[in-house]
């Protein structure tokens, strides 16, 4: 076969490597055979096939060496033709050592975009490589360049909202590190040349700076890491002009403002703001640098190599005029900033042998009032003790050093969490788009891919259910595709199976049985602990497939990508998430404006809930973190639901955030956890196969015994399927194509090579 074969020849070409269960099935092992073979110490390695004996075989590796392996470490490899094709589904054989030697191959030349099918895989370069830009842009704008790019997936999404008036989404994954971020970044710098010219296009752009001042951070994986999801919906007019923007996020990672793992930082703002601050504000906040700040010295880490946060910090405040949020709101928010760095000044001394404590009044704490609007006493006391309602009597109690130190936490965690959310809501009122009601509009997701570490807590157990989520939309979305193709042709799909995940989202999802709700009534349960949590999840979800109870308080869920061992502990605490009624309280009576908006807009979210009464002490009706986070989900998947969505998978080449460096093993684990190839398995789940009959005619037509000249490809290829037994439930005759079962093809393959 060559490689000009047509699209569906080549697709069937694509199909003769498989198997529905397992990816060495039916291929023949023969003499010559290119092959992949794999040795436990170095991987996969190429090399030909030189002798057969039994169960061994000889191989003559590209090194040059010879081995003698068992034909079950073989793995059949692509021609050379194929090698650095750039897509995917082009390959012969799918299986996991070639899709990963085109993908590096490409990778060593700077072609870090290849397509899978529907999917476009972008492996991050680590470097500048130069695809991007305005010679590139105009290149895809007027279609000289076609190859796989984000600007192609950019230009298509565009076209088929203009074309079909039908919203459009871009929707990118992958773990932390690969790209998404920037990705997501030169997505928005094609719509915004296609369909920029008021300006606005600038606007949208920079809120990019806005956001990631406040909600990325340095941390292992990656300098720039965003904590959190966003969701961007960039609004176009009929004629494809950009005119407004609206940007949801998702669940920030609030526990870094005050703490994280060493060698890591918090949010990029807080030393942002002490390095390059003017003079005028640093004498306002009484600002000092970044390592008086035990919020920020804590981690042994405050700069980030080769990133001038004075610079970033002017980076920022015009981000904030081109965005248009007035000088009145940005210097609101640096002082709330400034006001979090005091806040984690604030020390306590014990004050009795019952390890009860006060605040110490000194600079911490002075200041950190005076930023917030309230009289130091009123802080003191609100951070050192707690009122519990006993009947119709309220009792002060002292609290104790922790008690207090994790107070002063969460007064700091929620009002930065409300700050991050009030930014939003304000950059959302900047780029609202007052006029429009009925325009379309393209929406990037740049949200946090499928994680599974070594131990895993309540944050993975809600990214993973989201990645649940996304996987099942992606499926679905494949699985139209594929219908859309057999209607088209006159197929019978009914006997279809496509790959679901619907047990494992049950298993979140389910009223009253299902994780979620199993912890919102365990939550409300005063003496409840992370044991009896567990306890209470295995006995009422051990019957579901995807569960399973692990040790010491852990459990297992059986995800898309894998297996992920979940520890409880914490979960209880990050679900209720409280925030003492003496602390809504203190902030209600603050004379900072922004302190008692944010206060109000939490009472107001409490009121809509319908959770049941919270712990003794605290603010009362507050909705569960798990639950909030579901709804949030549910209204992302509507809006997507209602999108023609676009897939970009980003993947890391290696976890030292180094370029030129690709990890077979790191990649893989992504391939696998992102669905790159699943969406293999997806195709090889219907009738993978397809192919013209005229294709099918001239391919095996002279394999037929009774020589009779036919006229028409179609009744050619019948006779064909007769004299080669092929079961009638193994294909489907079309108006123009033959569709078969995966692996049907290979005795007809074999036949034409014999012959
Ligand atoms: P996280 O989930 O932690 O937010 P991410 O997937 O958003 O990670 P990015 O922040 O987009 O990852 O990328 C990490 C780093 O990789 C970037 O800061 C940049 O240095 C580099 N990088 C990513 N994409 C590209 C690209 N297309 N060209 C050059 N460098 C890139
Ligand atoms: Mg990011």
């Amino acid at each position: 076969s060559s490689a000009a074969l047509s699209d569906s020849a080549v697709r069937f070409n694509a199909n003769l490597r498989s198997g529905e269960s397992g990816q060495n099935m039916n291929f023949v092992l023969k003499k010559k055979l290119r092959v992949w073979c794999h040795f436990p110490d170095t991987g996969w390695e190429l090399g030909n096939v030189q002798s057969l004996s039994g169960q061994l075989a000889n191989i003559f590796l590209s090194d040059g060496k010879i081995s003698t392996v068992h034909v079950e470490r073989l793995l059949p490899a692509n021609p050379n033709i194929l090698d650095g094709t750039d897509d995917l589904i082009q390959l012969s054989y799918l299986n996991e050592p070639s899709v990963l030697h085109s993908l590096k191959r490409r990778y060593a030349d700077d072609m870090i975009y290849t397509k899978a099918g529907p999917v476009l895989v972008a492996v991050n370069p680590l470097k500048k490589v130069h695809i991007c830009g305005s010679d590139f842009l105009g290149a895809y704008q007027n279609k000289t360049l076609d190859g796989p790019h984000v600007y192609a997936v950019a230009d298509a999404a565009y076209s088929k909202m203009m074309r079909d008036g039908i919203n459009q989404s871009v929707i990118i994954s992958g773990e932390s590190g690969a790209g998404k971020t920037e990705t997501a970044k030169i997505a928005m710098q094609y719509l915004a040349a296609l369909g920029g010219c008021s300006g606005i296009e600038q606007r949208v752009l920079h809120t990019n700076s806005i956001l990631e001042a406040f909600g990325n951070a340095k941390t292992l994986r990656n300098d720039n890491a965003s904590r959190f999801g966003k969701l961007i919906e960039i609004q176009f007019s009929a004629s494809g002009r950009i005119c407004g923007a609206k940007i949801q996020t998702f669940l920030l990672e609030k526990s870094r403002v005050v703490q994280r793992a060493i060698g890591e930082r918090s949010y990029h703002i807080f030393y942002q703001l002490c390095a390059g601050a003017p003079l005028v504000l640093k004498d306002k906040f009484n600002l000092k640098s970044a390592h008086e700040y035990e919020y920020l010295n804590q981690s042994d880490c405050l700069s980030i190599s080769e990133v001038d946060d004075a610079q970033m910090f002017h980076v920022l405040m015009e981000a904030f005029d081109t965005v248009r949020i007035c000088k009145e709101d940005q210097e609101n928010a640096f002082a709330m900033i400034a006001a979090l760095l005091w806040l984690g000044n604030v020390k306590f001394e014990v004050i009795d042998n019952e390890k009860h404590v006060q605040v110490i009044l000194d600079d911490g704490v002075k200041n950190a009032a005076k930023l917030m609007g309230c009289e130091v006493d009123q802080l003191m006391l609100a951070l050192s003790t707690r009122t519990i309602q006993a009947g119709v009597d309220s009792i002060v109690q002292r609290l104790t050093l922790q008690q207090a130190m994790d107070t002063r936490d969460a007064l700091a965690k929620s009002i930065y969490d409300s700050l991050f959310e009030w930014l939003v809501d304000q950059i959302n009122i900047s780029l609202e788009d007052g006029k429009r009601r009925d325009g379309r509009s393209i929406s990037i997701l740049d949200i946090y891919g499928f994680e599974s570490f070594d131990s895993n807590h309540f944050e993975q157990f809600c990214i993973n259910y989201t990645n649940e989520r996304l996987q099942q939309y992606f499926n679905r979305h494949l699985f139209k595709l594929e219908q859309e193709e057999y209607t088209q042709d006159g197929i019978d799909w009914n006997n279809i199976d496509f790959i679901d995940n619907t047990e494992c989202l049950n298993l979140f999802e389910k009223k009253p049985l299902g994780i979620l709700s199993l912890l919102d009534e365990e939550s409300n349960f005063a003496k409840a602990t992370d044991l009896t949590l567990a306890i209470k999840l295995q006995k009422h979800l051990s019957s579901n497939p995807c569960f399973k109870l692990g040790m010491d308080g852990a459990f297992k869920i059986l995800h898309y990508a894998g297996e992920v061992v979940y520890d409880t502990s914490g979960f209880l605490e990050k679900n209720r998430d409280p925030l003492y009624s003496d602390l809504v309280q203190l902030l209600q009576s603050c004379s900072c404006q922004l302190l008692r908006t944010f206060t109000s807009h939490m009472l107001n979210q409490s009121q809509r809930s319908t959770s049941p009464l919270w712990l003794n002490g605290v603010d009362s009706q507050k909705q569960s973190v798990g639950t909030k986070f579901k709804a949030q989900l549910f209204r992302l998947m509507q809006r997507l639901e209602n999108t023609t969505p676009h897939f970009i998978r980003c993947i890391k080449p290696n976890r030292k955030q180094l370029p030129g460096m690709f990890d077979n093993d790191v990649v893989l684990e992504q391939l696998r956890c992102c669905g790159v190839l699943e969406v293999v398995k997806i195709s090889r789940s219907g009738y993978p196969t397809r192919i013209t009959h005229q294709q099918f005619a001239e391919r095996y037509g002279f394999l037929l015994l009774d020589n009779i000249d036919f006229q028409d490809p179609l009744s050619v290829s019948i006779s064909i399927l007769h004299q080669f037994k092929i079961l009638p439930q193994m294909y489907q005759v079309g108006y123009t194509k033959l569709f078969f079962r995966s692996g049907q093809i290979a005795a007809l393959e074999n036949a034409r090579k014999n012959t």
